[in-house]
């Protein structure tokens, strides 16, 4: 299962953040995540309930930011606009019709911030 292992991740790298803070407790950290990461929150939520037992994060929050994908028309052939990919995914322009030539957003999955709980 993909979401229990990011979410082990999540866990891993907000405690080694609450340590270097001097912190034993992680009230809430925040997950930025791209449409295209193939990542479901609802998985992410109940695995991240899992892991988090017993560690620094046991009842922390888990805010998830769902970042829109968005990709880019080429300037050499096509109209260089930037435009909302969706769900599921089209990769073409919708105002020249070319291929995009770069995914602008989509593919995050990022630690967005971590914050401990009892250091002012
Ligand atoms: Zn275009």
């Amino acid at each position: 299962m993909h979401e229990l292992s990011i979410a082990a991740s999540v866990v891993e790298s907000a405690e080694d953040v609450a340590r270097r803070l001097g912190a034993d407790k992680v009230a809430g950290v925040t997950l930025r995540i791209g449409e295209l990461a193939g990542v479901v929150p609802d998985a992410l939520r109940f695995s991240f309930g899992l892991v988090a037992e017993g560690t620094a994060l046991d009842g922390a929050e888990l805010v998830i930011e769902e970042v829109p994908a968005r990709a880019r028309c080429g300037t050499a052939e096509g109209c260089g606009a930037a435009f909302a990919v969706g769900s599921p995914p089209a990769l073409w322009c919708p105002r020249c019709e070319r291929p995009a030539v770069e995914l602008l957003t989509g593919r995050e999955l990022e630690l967005a911030e971590v914050r401990v709980a009892g250091s002012a």
